[in-house]
């Protein structure tokens, strides 16, 4: 069977899940909305994908794009739709079109868990979503979190975590946030990211404080977890590298920061310089083993790419594929990643 995906919201996160439907052997792209004429567009016309018109008459023909219809038009040559509007919009779509058109959606990180009941990180909870018209992918520090955390939880136990979020201030390409010369923090504790790693997790004890700096390479996080189980750093290091999306970078590769490692999946040939495996640099391992069982790591987050193979493999559970495994692999090779 071949799943016939839609993307409303063709920006940062649409995009790009738009070229890797375009990818899956089992999956075809039926079209993408555009709300207005952008560059973006153009790259989705010059691709050949069928856009339709998220806002009425824009002035998407006034350069040269004819829409194929409208958001209702592509609803009706669909199984299921990736949402990616900024947040509070997937919301909005899924009362005035979803719904009342009956079609199956996904949603990012922006949106409330509440909106579809079930949020969603491949590697921790697939088959949740297996069969459901409405799943979350939760947002790019939270995936972040929920893989090195579930992999610590399954060998270890976690009894609790403390962990900082240092984020980027605003994506590459977005020249309306900041900061350009502050560091400014998240002024509420515990920050929303703790919580939200428990929509997930629903047994890791977690709290967790965030900023934001004046950078738009990435996220960096830096956890110290409490186990349940003394724990080697030798045997960390070998636990995330038999991790699925998870990559242990290293010093001796002279990856010592985020923009190293953004200019390493440059070089990897990945499509738009993506990173979508979480980075845990292995020199920054440490477990304290006099204290309570101690583990303290960093690791660094792609925001613009760790969601995208989840919106994938949330397609397939959706759609009834129940072999989570084989999913995150198939999207795996597609993506690259070992
Ligand atoms: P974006 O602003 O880059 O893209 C949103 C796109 O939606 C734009 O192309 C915009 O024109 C379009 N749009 C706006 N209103 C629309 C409407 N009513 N109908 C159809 N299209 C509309 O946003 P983004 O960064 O891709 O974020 C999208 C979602 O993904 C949000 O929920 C966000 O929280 C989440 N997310 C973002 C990142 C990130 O770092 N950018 C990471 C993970 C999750």
């Amino acid at each position: 069977m071949t799943i016939k995906v839609g993307v409303v919201g063709y920006g940062t996160i649409g995009k790009r899940v738009a070229d890797s439907v375009a990818m899956q052997k089992d999956m075809k792209l039926i079209g993408i909305t555009a709300h207005s004429y952008s560059f973006n567009t153009e790259v989705a016309k010059q691709k050949g994908y069928k856009i339709f018109g998220a806002n009425g008459d824009s002035d998407l023909k006034l350069h040269g794009i004819n829409p194929e219809g409208d958001i209702n038009n592509l609803l009706e040559e669909v199984d299921i739709i990736v949402d990616g509007t900024p947040k509070k919009i997937g919301k909005e779509n899924l009362d005035k079109y979803y719904k009342p058109k009956k079609v199956r959606a996904i949603f990012q990180g922006g949106e409330m868990h509440e909106i579809a009941g079930t949020s969603f990180v491949a590697q921790c909870n697939y088959d949740e979503a297996i069969n459901k018209n409405y799943v979350r992918i939760v947002s790019c520090n939270t995936t972040g979190l929920c893989r090195t955390l579930d992999a610590i939880d399954k060998k270890y136990g976690i009894t609790s975590v403390y962990a900082t979020m240092i984020r980027r201030g605003a994506d590459p390409g977005d020249i309306h946030h900041g900061p350009i010369n502050a560091i400014v923090p998240v002024l509420e504790m515990p920050s929303h990211h703790g919580p939200d790693v428990r929509t997930v997790l629903r047994n890791v004890e977690i709290f967790t404080t965030a900023l934001s700096v004046p950078s738009t390479l990435m996220h960096l996080h830096t956890l110290t977890v409490d186990l349940n189980k003394k724990a080697k750093v030798e045997d960390v290091v070998e636990l995330f590298n038999s991790s699925t999306r998870i990559r242990v970078v290293r010093n001796a590769e002279h990856l010592r920061s985020t923009a190293e490692i953004i200019e390493f999946a440059r070089d990897l040939g990945r499509l738009r310089g993506d990173m979508p495996e979480i980075c845990v640099w292995q020199e920054a391992i440490g477990v304290i083993s006099n204290a309570r069982n101690k583990l303290l790591y960093m690791q660094a987050v792609h925001q613009e790419s760790n969601v995208v193979p989840e919106n994938i493999d949330c397609i397939r559970a959706m759609m009834g594929f129940k072999d989570g495994a084989k999913s995150i692999e198939m999207t795996n090779k597609t993506f690259g990643i070992k």
